[in-house]
Parts: C-alpha cells; sequence; structure tokens
C-alpha cells in the first residue's frame, strides 16, 4: 500500500485552526498600551502618595491610571472593603466596579469556541468519505491530484521509435479524436478506455502523450496511486473529479498510470481490511466509465506492467477493452530511439549507434536516454568536445550495472579468482555451439560485481533447448574454471547459479523439454482463497523428482563445460594473465588472444588499467556475475 497518510489538506486545516485560536489569544491579551504589575505594599503606597487618579474594581483584580497617565494592575489580598472604597473616593480617586469574571475573555469563550469548531470540523473531514464523498470539496482534498496540459504536448509519434504496431492500433484513437462527429454519426461504438501494457520505462506514457499530441487534444493525467489514501471515500472522489475535469475539456485524453494501485483484483487475500479505500475507488472508476454517454468524445488510456493483477471487471467491453502492448525494443528500435535521444548531442565519428543497439538487448526506452545521457555527462567532465564511442560503452555500462568502483581496494588474490572465473565464462560462450560470442570481459568491479564478461547477445524470440542447455552451460563455466586452476570455490558463483537453477526449472516446468515430464505445464498459482499463497498444483512426488530432474540437469551441464575449458587450458590461462593486465577486453582483443597473438599496449589499455588498487592480501569478496545475464 502506498501512501498511507492524510492528504495535505487535513494539515492545512488543522494550521489554520490552530492559528487562528493563537492571533485571537494574543489580540485579546495584549493591549494597546503597557500595563505595569504594581504589587500590594506599592500600589498602598501609590495610593497614599495621592499618585492614582482612577480605579476600576474587579473582586480582587484592581486596574488603574496613575497622574501621570501610566497604567498598572493589581491583584489585592481580598476584594477592597467599604472602608477602603470610601478612603480612595474621599482621596480624589475615581472608582468604579465591574462585575467579576472568572477568566478572561479568551479563556472563558473564545477557546472553548475554537475547540468546538475544530472537532466539528474533524468530523466532518472524517465523515466525508462515508456520506459517499460529498462534491468536490471546500478545502479540495478531494481534487483529483490530475495534471491537465490544456493545449496538447508537443510529442508526436515521430518522437516514438519502433513500436510501430502499437503506433498503428492508437492511429484509430487519433482519428476519432480528431473528429469524433464523423464516428457518431455512423453510430459506431468507438473504444472508451485503452490499456498500455509494457514494463517499466518501455514508453507507455511517452506514447499516451504522443497520441495527444497528434490529436491535439488536451491530456489530462494522474496516477493510479493518487488515489490511493488512507480515507476511504477520498478517492472515489478523486476519481469523480477527474472525470468532471475532462467532460469539461472533451474532446480529451484521460491517462492513469500505474493503474495497478487502484485496479488490484477486489476481495480474497492481499493485506485483508484495508482495501475498503481501494475497492470503492475502483467501483468509482468502472462506474464513471460507464457512464459515459457515446457522444462524449474522452477516450481513457491506462498504463501497466502488471495486467495480470487487475481486476477482470476492468477488462471488460466498454471499459478497457483493448490492451496495446509496449515492449522492450528490439534492435532496430533500440537504435532508432538512440537516434531520437542522440539529435542535439555531438557525436564523434568513431560513434556507431547500430553496434551501440546490438550491444545493450533488454534495454528499455527509459535506459537508452538515460544512457546517451550519462554518455554526455561523461565527455562533458572530460572537457571532449564531441561525446565518444567510449563514453558510450561506459555509460552502457553504467546503466547496467552500475559505476566503475575504480577506488574500490581488491586483493592480488581476488584478482586472480574474479580473472579466471570470468575467462571461463568467456571460453564457454565462445566455443559453446548456440551460445552467444563474447563482447567484453572486464575485471573492474561495478556495482555488486567484482567482474563481468558481457556476451554478444541477439535478440531471441524462441529460445531452443539447444539454445537453453548452452546457456546453462555458459552460466556455470565460471565456477567450473575456479575449481579447475585454484582447486577450492568461492561464493562469487551465486548469482549464475541462481540463473542457471532458474532456466533448468523452467525447462523442466514450463517449457516441456525434458523427457521425463512430458509437454505438462507444472504450474504454481497464487490462490485467492488462501491469501494469496502460492499452492502448487502437482504431487508432492512430482514436485521431489522435479528437484531431482534440476539436479542432473545441471550437474550435466557443469561436467561439459568443466569438460571444455579442462581441454583448453593454455587459452583459459591465456586469457586470464591479459585480463589480470589490462582489466578489460574487448571481443576483437579476446580473438587475438585466443589466436595466441601478443596485444600491443596501447595507451587505453592503460588508461583503463592502473586505477583500481590493488593489495596484496586476502579480504574481500563480492560476487563476480555472469554479467548482462
Ligand atoms: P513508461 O511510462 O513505460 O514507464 P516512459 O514513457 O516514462 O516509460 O518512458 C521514459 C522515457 O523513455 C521517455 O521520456 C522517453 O523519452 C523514452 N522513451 C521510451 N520509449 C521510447 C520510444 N519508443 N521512443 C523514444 N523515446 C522513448
Ligand atoms: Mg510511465
Ligand atoms: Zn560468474
Amino acid at each position: 500500500m502506498k501512501r498511507q497518510r492524510p492528504g495535505i489538506g487535513i494539515w492545512l486545516l488543522l494550521i489554520f485552526v490552530i492559528g487562528a485560536v493563537w492571533a485571537l489569544n494574543v489580540a485579546y491579551t495584549t493591549p494597546a498600551e503597557t500595563i505595569t504589575q504594581l504589587n500590594y505594599s506599592t500600589f498602598t503606597s501609590e495610593v497614599q502618595a495621592g499618585h492614582v487618579r482612577q480605579l476600576v474594581v474587579e473582586g480582587h483584580h484592581v486596574y488603574g491610571r496613575l497622574e501621570d497617565g501610566r497604567r498598572f494592575s493589581t491583584y489585592l489580598p481580598t476584594p477592597p472593603s467599604d472602608t477602603t472604597l470610601n478612603d480612595w473616593v474621599r482621596r480624589g480617586i475615581e472608582v468604579r466596579a465591574r462585575p467579576e469574571q472568572s477568566g478572561s475573555l479568551f479563556t472563558s469563550i473564545l477557546l472553548p469556541l475554537a475547540a468546538v469548531l475544530l472537532l466539528v470540523l474533524l468530523f466532518w473531514y472524517f465523515t466525508r468519505g462515508a456520506r459517499g464523498g460529498g462534491d468536490s470539496g471546500t478545502f479540495g482534498f478531494t481534487k483529483s491530484r490530475a495534471r491537465i496540459l490544456p493545449e496538447a504536448p508537443k510529442t508526436s509519434f515521430k518522437d516514438v521509435a519502433g513500436a510501430e504496431e502499437a503506433k498503428e492500433e492508437l492511429g484509430e484513437i487519433v482519428e476519432f479524436l480528431k473528429s469524433p462527429e464523423r464516428f457518431h454519426r455512423m453510430g459506431a461504438r468507438i473504444p472508451r478506455g485503452v490499456l498500455l501494457v509494457g514494463p517499466p520505462g518501455s514508453g507507455k506514457t511517452h506514447i499516451a502523450r504522443a497520441v495527444a499530441g497528434e490529436a491535439r487534444v488536451p491530456f489530462i493525467t494522474a496516477s493510479g496511486s493518487d488515489f490511493v489514501e488512507m480515507f476511504v471515500g477520498v478517492g472515489a472522489a478523486r476519481v469523480r473529479d477527474l472525470f468532471e475535469t475532462a467532460k469539461k475539456n472533451a474532446p480529451c485524453i484521460i491517462f492513469i498510470d500505474e493503474i495497478d494501485a487502484v485496479g488490484r483484483k477486489r476481495g480474497g487475500g492481499g493485506m485483508g481490511g484495508g482495501n475498503d479505500e481501494r475497492e470503492q475507488t475502483l467501483n468509482q472508476l468502472l462506474v464513471e466509465m460507464d457512464g459515459f454517454d457515446k457522444e462524449t468524445s474522452v477516450i481513457i488510456m491506462a498504463a501497466t506492467n502488471r495486467p495480470d493483477v487487475l481486476d477482470p471487471a476492468l477488462l471488460r467491453p466498454g471499459r478497457f477493452d483493448r490492451q496495446v502492448s509496449i515492449d522492450a525494443p528490439d534492435v532496430r528500435g533500440r537504435e532508432q530511439i538512440l537516434r531520437i535521444h542522440a539529435k542535439g548531442k555531438p557525436l564523434a565519428e568513431d560513434v556507431d549507434l547500430a553496434l551501440l543497439a546490438r550491444r545493450t538487448p533488454g534495454f528499455v526506452g527509459a535506459d537508452l536516454e538515460n544512457l546517451l545521457n550519462e554518455a554526455a555527462l561523461l565527455a562533458a567532465r572530460a572537457r571532449r568536445r564531441k561525446i565518444t564511442m567510449k563514453d558510450l560503452e561506459e555509460a552502457a555500462d553504467r546503466v547496467m550495472m552500475g559505476p566503475a568502483k575504480k577506488s574500490m581496494v581488491i586483493t592480488e588474490e581476488d584478482r586472480r579468482i574474479t580473472a579466471y572465473h570470468e575467462a571461463g565464462h568467456a571460453l564457454a560462450t565462445h566455443y559453446l555451439e548456440h551460445a552467444d560470442g563474447v563482447h567484453k570481459i572486464t575485471i573492474t568491479p561495478r556495482g555488486r560485481a567484482l567482474g563481468f564478461m558481457m556476451p554478444d547477445r541477439q535478440d531471441v524470440l524462441h529460445w531452443t533447448k539447444k539454445r537453453l542447455l548452452d546457456k546453462i552451460g555458459v552460466a556455470l563455466a565460471g565456477r567450473a574454471a575456479e575449481e579447475l586452476i585454484f582447486d577450492d570455490v568461492t561464493t562469487g558463483a551465486e548469482n549464475d547459479f541462481r540463473q542457471a537453477t532458474e532456466l533448468a526449472r523452467r525447462m523442466i516446468t514450463e517449457w516441456g523439454m525434458h523427457p521425463e515430464f512430458g509437454q505438462v505445464a507444472y504450474q504454481e498459482r497464487q490462490d485467492a482463497y488462501l491469501g494469496g499463497y502460492e499452492v502448487r498444483h502437482y504431487s508432492e512426488d512430482t514436485a521431489r523428482r522435479i528437484d531431482l530432474a534440476v539436479k542432473d540437469l545441471i550437474s550435466e551441464q557443469y561436467e561439459r563445460v568443466a569438460a571444455l575449458l579442462r581441454d583448453r587450458r593454455a587459452e583459459r590461462e591465456r586469457v586470464a594473465e591479459v585480463l589480470l593486465e589490462r582489466e578489460t577486453l574487448t571481443a576483437e582483443q579476446f580473438l587475438r588472444v585466443l589466436q595466441g597473438e601478443e596485444l600491443e599496449d596501447e595507451e587505453e589499455a592503460a588508461d583503463e588499467r592502473g586505477a583500481t588498487q590493488v593489495i596484496p592480501k586476502a579480504k574481500v569478496r563480492g560476487e563476480p556475475g555472469l554479467g548482462g545475464a
């Protein structure tokens, strides 16, 4: 649950009330002139000296004015007797009396009044939800937090690279928003809601904005989490307000980001209890979507990366019945995205964006934008005039693994283990028939990894069994190499094992790639009736056999790569030793080392090396990962 805090409105209200009370207090207790407090003795002597001109008696309290005009007050031990009063009168003092008050005006009347007022306001605020939200609210707690771009956004489809299918599907929406009458005249039912589905950063918000830009209509955005508040009813009221705003601005687009925050399946499991607010909000959303008449030209777009958790009611006809998937871009898409965001950035001649796109599989639009920005920062920091390919490569590593830890202290022994480990991955990926080639190997620590081997991956849509087995082999090769050379093993292969095990298990349980288990999906599903626990839909015995089969499959692959590495001892050592010397090897350098060529001592190599401090004794050990996987 996000944002479990009352709206800022309630705090403003409290501050306002407290402030008002304080101001009143000050106004009633601070007179225009200063009043001197006199003690009883001084007061008596002033009276006897004939300095007192006026007196106002209020029980024990006496307020007065001296001959010189100064005001004073005194608290008498007893209320003045008739004798005293007569004495004062006789002395020519002007004496008046006032009924006694139990306290000042402030404490007796205003404070209780303010307290009651505060209680009433609080009560009103907390119960408005239960009464169904009320109107948009005097203090705006229930205003939707929607941001409205009154003019159409400047983004157009030209700014969206790749995603051709999505653009085509959304083209229809653009047509409709441009001239709704044409469609209304035909009595056509226009899609009301479009759900954009895709991983974070893949450009869902971007493309929705482009739709509004193409159609030249206002773009009203809200995030699902804006509607999730602690108080029941606030979210629902905000939804109502959002749709009101949209109707006033029609034709327009409402864009609800992260709709899963409100649109999760109702009932069953979850946190239990506190879902009332969300359910009310979701119900309100459904009501509003149904409530539009045909003539209203408002399109509702929503984005999520978890379509599976959405309440089915949201996906029914007339609601979000269109789904457009925005996938991570393929290599051509990545190149185009890079080109779009490279505009306005001075690139050196050696920059090859197509090559960069090839080495960044899995990067989404946001990553690529980030990559170019990082590269620009690097170039600027180095006071270069143009962004070089090296800046871009470094930026890609940063985006993927975090910045290089050049100042990290590493023992010579750790570097050796890492070098052999990564050399193992590299040889496996190079020599296994169905694995990728090597793109880069490095033992410069970065993020949580002490080094990594980046394969020259291709985008693959169909993973064949042979490919998967080789991938498992490559993952295991790091440990195999360690074992061969050091006669001992380290913790550094943790991630490798996790990856290999996950692949092996899925080959058996999901992809039907193990003869013993056939073409059956052995699934573990979330069970709504058991509070969302994973429930196995196969027998205990099958579970045990799957575990054994996973282990066998992995052992087999481990033996296979261990044998491969044993046969290539000389190459292994050459690669590892060059790595120790240079820290980083490109694909081309790696191939030359395999062939036994000497690498000339380029300037670049010296630049990459050196900065990492090396100390002679073992101390630290991290996790060299397979990297890029
Ligand atoms: P999402 O909403 O899917 O999480 P965004 O739309 O916020 O992702 O994308 C983040 C940024 O990435 C955008 O501002 C945009 O600049 C860039 N981007 C993403 N996809 C693309 C694309 N296909 N073409 C151009 N830029 C893109
Ligand atoms: Mg977004
Ligand atoms: Zn590894």
